[in-house]
């Protein structure tokens, strides 16, 4: 009865033969194709969005749903985007998997007398993990639905400033005009170098179609992609091997999390393979296990009965296809869309945020940026100005253990305010929750904090061990809102917890 009522408040998207073919999927478990009115897909549209993911999303739905404009949302594969089907939500699903395997493992120290009967059933939970995965795309077109959002499902071009063609998923084609366009298409895992046998690995959409444990993966890169992959899969027992060029891994972040948490990692037991390069894949036909070819440090060796190997080695904007020179919309050298702060493209009435303009390739970020331009475009003159302040966005690595970082490196701050100007407060220790255990079973915490000028004002916070994840979202505020050192020693610490080191810092 919940779908009948759900679908009695979506004229648009049913009254469209077409659409109704293509997304009536899950529905037609309650009704048969044949039930819905037909009409065509709109013609004229306020504001079209190109891209179901992050950013998309939330833009669309906030342009109908807050400010009333007639919004559409065009998606080629599934909705909710990379996030929600190929990044962090499974990531995250797995990661909590990774983390109870620890868990397990740790509760020995506290008394308990677990004994795993069976190795972890990775077959099981990836079944549900999909299923979870599927639900989440039935919530997100039931939210378009609730917002009057119209969707169509097809891949969509620019032809060019005000109209885009949709090819669907029967192959026929529509065209759509419309007042604004926001491209919001995201990127795709980059193609792995041209090296013999590359294409025997997969990339990290391939990850989350992993059917059995593995025993031994490889994986390239040193990007939170790999570093994250590197960190589940030896948690879960898999021999896990990481192929970096240089000597750490997250060379974005700061000195102190790229050394600390790449010693944290072989302390472990993975394989960080440093100044390495790989040079051949071979595939054994009989076993289908993979033999990697590599140069470390200057000597040729060979990594045998791989059962997986992952390229996470960047991601490239999705505009292959997209029309953007039809429409007149530029890219910079690297083929990202170039958009100014207000999410302006360089064509008047076309606008692109999210991954594909690789400012910062976060979840929330798009959707900051989507609803801020919504805004902007339709809320009136009192949004004429919104924007997205892309200045200390908070950023987190569900590496083991969690790495939490806002605003500057040290290196980043040492250039804007010069070493003489700052005053670095760091801590090392062992958090309480390791108490219990053996020295080998402790992980260690880390945090840096960066301040400048002689008010001390707060302009890097680097964190890494338990809890991190969590922790940076409450002092990530504090950055935002420019906190002093004054101002983080006025909090009373919480007591016993890690965080209360980063208010009692000296
Ligand atoms: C493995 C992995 C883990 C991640 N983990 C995190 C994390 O923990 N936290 C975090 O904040 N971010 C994470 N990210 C990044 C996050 O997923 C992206 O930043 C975010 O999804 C970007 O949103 P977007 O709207 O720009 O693009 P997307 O979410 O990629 O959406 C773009 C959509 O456009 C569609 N599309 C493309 N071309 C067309 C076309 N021509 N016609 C119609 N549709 C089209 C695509 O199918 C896609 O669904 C992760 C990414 C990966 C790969």
């Amino acid at each position: 009865m919940q779908s009948i009522a759900l679908l009695a408040r979506r004229p648009v998207l049913l009254s469209s033969s077409r659409t109704a073919a293509v997304r009536i999927g899950s529905l037609s478990r309650h009704f048969s194709a044949s039930a819905f009115a037909m009409a065509p897909i709109s013609k004229e549209i306020d504001f079209l969005v190109i891209g179901g993911g992050s950013g998309g999303l939330a833009s669309a739905r906030a342009a109908s749903s807050r400010y009333g404009a007639k919004a559409m949302v065009i998606e080629g594969k599934r909705l909710g985007g990379t996030c929600v089907n190929v990044g962090c939500v499974p990531k995250k699903v797995t990661w909590n998997a990774a983390f109870i395997a620890e868990t397990i493992h740790q509760a020995r120290s506290y008394g308990f007398s677990l004994q795993e009967t069976a190795p972890f059933d990775w077959t099981t939970f990836k079944q549900k993990r999909d299923a979870y995965i599927k639900r989440l795309n039935g919530i997100y077109e039931r939210n378009l639905n609730n917002d009057k959002v119209e969707y169509i499902h097809g891949w969509a071009k620019l032809l060019s400033k005000n109209s885009v063609e949709v090819t669907l998923d029967d192959g026929s084609k529509e065209v759509v005009n419309a007042k604004k366009i926001l491209v919001a298409v995201g990127g795709n895992p980059t193609i792995p170098p041209e090296i013999p046998g590359s294409e025997y690995g997969i990339n990290s959409d391939g990850f989350f179609d992993i059917e059995t444990l593995p025993k031994k993966v490889a994986l390239v890169g040193a990007g939170y992609i790999a570093v994250e992959f590197a960190g589940m899969f030896n948690a879960l027992g898999v021999e896990t091997h990481l192929f970096i060029r240089y000597d750490t891994f997250l060379r974005h972040f700061d000195p102190m999390i790229q050394e600390k948490v790449t010693a944290e990692y072989e302390r472990l037991g993975i394989h960080v393979h440093k100044q390495s390069k790989t040079n051949k894949i071979e595939k054994d036909e009989q076993t289908g296990r993979l033999k990697v070819h590599y140069t470390e440090k200057g000597v040729e060796h060979a990594l045998p009965d791989v059962d997986h190997l992952i390229w996470a080695v960047g991601r490239t904007p999705a505009t292959k296809g997209l029309g953007l020179e039809a429409a007149g919309v530029e890219t910079n050298e690297h083929g990202f869309i170039k958009a100014d702060e207000y999410q302006n493209t360089n064509v008047e009435n076309i606008y692109a945020l999210g991954d594909v303009v690789g400012k910062v390739e976060l979840t929330p970020v798009a959707i900051a940026a989507g609803r801020k331009l919504a805004a902007r475009l339709y809320g009136g003159d009192q949004f004429r100005t919104a924007k997205l302040d892309y200045d200390n966005i908070p950023s987190v690595v569900f590496a083991h253990p969690e790495v939490g970082s806002i605003g500057l490196t040290e290196p980043q701050a040492v250039e804007k305010y010069g070493a003489e100007n700052l005053k670095i407060y760091k801590t090392n220790f062992t958090a309480m929750y390791y108490a219990m255990m053996d020295p080998e079973e402790k992980a260690p915490t880390s945090y840096k904090l960066i301040c400048a000028g002689p008010e001390e004002k707060v302009v890097g916070l680097h964190i890494m061990g338990l809890g991190s994840g969590e922790m940076l979202q409450g002092f990530g505020v504090a950055v935002k809102m420019g906190a002093t050192k004054a101002d983080f020693d006025n909090c009373v610490a919480i007591h016993p917890t890690s965080a209360e080191e980063i208010v009692t810092l000296r």
